[in-house]
């Protein structure tokens, strides 16, 4: 697909991505707003996001996010590194108003709801799949900004195993428009607000091995998150943590998010696929990296996962 071709008859593009947005959905959405402003000004292009977290303030054109949605009927409607149509709310209005919807994606979850669907599952990030829908000479700074910030925390800084040669490829490359590719790693990725740290460090401490050491689990409540004045998104860090301890293969986290009902992060390493067992949940993800919101006590959940991942050891 080339995106320039695919809208050359629109006049208006909506752009959206999923919720919570993570730095893969800023900057494919954004990437795709800045590329459109850079080649096609006479354009009206929107992008509708929940509000982002304060470390993509470097982004070119996060100022001009859409928070709410709108009754424009759009002639084509983008929805980037998204894998079902419920994960768009509360923009979905925007979508089935549209004359036409493309998906563009990484997700082996992704059920192709749009007209048109560009979807790679090999692929690391939705950044990579949507570079392939630009003209290399048409990609500026802006752009290069966007595409590199979107490969690297979907790619958890070039190592999980979704990064090929093709993203390192393709991540030199925006190397070459100048971006401080350093400061986007630090900043972006990798920073955290001193509570951060605090609630990281009280979430491993409170960790549990189970299964033999195989597997991990650490939940942080809502009158914890009230203490220490965090929202859900300013959890990213912890499964990653919780991830790379030592002889653990699947690491779960949970964070409460209502009444008996909790948001879940699972991350793998070499064998257990979470993406079937958050499609189980109604959620969704990848091989090894996967979520869904889930009903239900935190030791309930982590039961039937732990059941789960059983299973697919007794199918190997
Ligand atoms: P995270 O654990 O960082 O929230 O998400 C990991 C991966 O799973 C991401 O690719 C994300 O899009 C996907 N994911 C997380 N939660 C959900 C969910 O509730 N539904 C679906 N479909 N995918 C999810
Ligand atoms: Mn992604």
């Amino acid at each position: 697909m080339n995106i320039l071709d695919e809208l050359k008859d629109a006049a208006s593009v909506g752009i959206t991505g999923h919720v919570r947005p993570d730095g893969d959905c800023m900057g494919s959405t954004l990437g795709l707003y800045n590329y459109l402003k850079d080649n096609r000004p006479d354009l009206k292009t929107d992008v509708f996001l929940e509000e982002p977290g304060k470390e993509f303030s470097y982004l070119t054109g996060i100022e001009n996010i859409k928070n709410v949605p709108e009754n424009t009927q759009y002639d084509v409607f983008v929805v980037l590194d998204c894998s079902s149509k419920d994960r768009i709310e509360p923009f979905v209005q925007c979508f089935d108003n549209a004359k036409k919807t493309i998906c563009i994606d990484h997700h082996v979850s992704n059920s192709d709801f749009a007209d048109v669907n560009l979807v790679r599952p090999d692929a690391s990030s939705t950044c990579e799949v949507l570079y392939d829908t630009f003209d290399e000479d048409k990609v500026q700074k802006d752009v290069a900004e966007c595409i590199y910030t979107g490969i690297i925390h979907d790619t958890g800084v070039f190592k999980y195993s979704s990064t090929s040669a093709k993203t390192m490829t393709i991540a030199g490359k925006m190397m070459e428009k100048g971006i401080a590719y350093s400061d986007i790693i630090d900043n972006s990725f990798y920073k955290k607000t001193y509570v951060q740290n605090q609630i990281l460090g009280r979430a491993l401490l409170e960790s549990v091995l189970f299964y033999d050491g195989k597997c991990i689990f650490s939940n942080v409540t809502k009158d914890e998150m009230d203490f220490y004045g965090v929202t859900g998104k300013e959890l990213g860090g912890i499964i990653e943590q919780l991830r790379l301890t030592d002889g653990v293969e699947v690491a779960i986290f949970l964070y409460e998010t209502g009444e008996n009902e909790h948001k879940v992060s699972m991350r793998s390493k070499k064998t257990i696929d979470v993406s079937r067992i958050a499609v189980e949940f109604g959620g969704g993800g990848h091989v090894r990296a996967a979520g869904f919101t889930g009903k239900g006590s935190v030791y309930s959940i982590i039961n039937k996962i732990g059941e789960m991942i059983e299973q697919q050891y007794c199918n190997e």
